[in-house]
């Protein structure tokens, strides 16, 4: 999982990963300790919060190094987090770890 830094809700707490709504055409910055979720990179404003649900009904992906490439987001990215860092969290938003292998 890609992190583009701390969230800006729970700075140090969670990091701030980087999801692909369902159908891919959007980028989706989420936050698995508070569950907020930002349709762009938030920065440290926090001017609006909201539920991943609020912002990929239709659920989210794990995207690839190349999703973040072509979308020209892996120049957000600071540091790789491991899937089991947040193990129970992502297993119910992304239904499981094979969702990461179909990348
Ligand atoms: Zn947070």
């Amino acid at each position: 999982m890609y992190s583009v830094g701390d969230c800006p809700v729970c700075p140090g707490a969670g990091p701030l990963l980087v999801l692909l709504t369902s159908d891919r055409s959007k980028a989706i910055y989420f936050c698995p300790f508070c569950e907020t979720a930002w349709c762009s990179h938030p920065g440290n404003e926090v001017n609006e919060i909201k539920s991943l649900d609020a912002h990929a009904p239709e659920g989210v992906v794990p995207p690839s190094w190349h999703d973040l490439k072509v979308r020209g987001i892996e120049r957000l990215v600071v540091k790789e987090v491991p899937y089991g860092d947040w193990q129970d969290e992502l297993d119910r938003i992304l239904g499981g770890p094979e969702a990461l292998a179909e990348t």
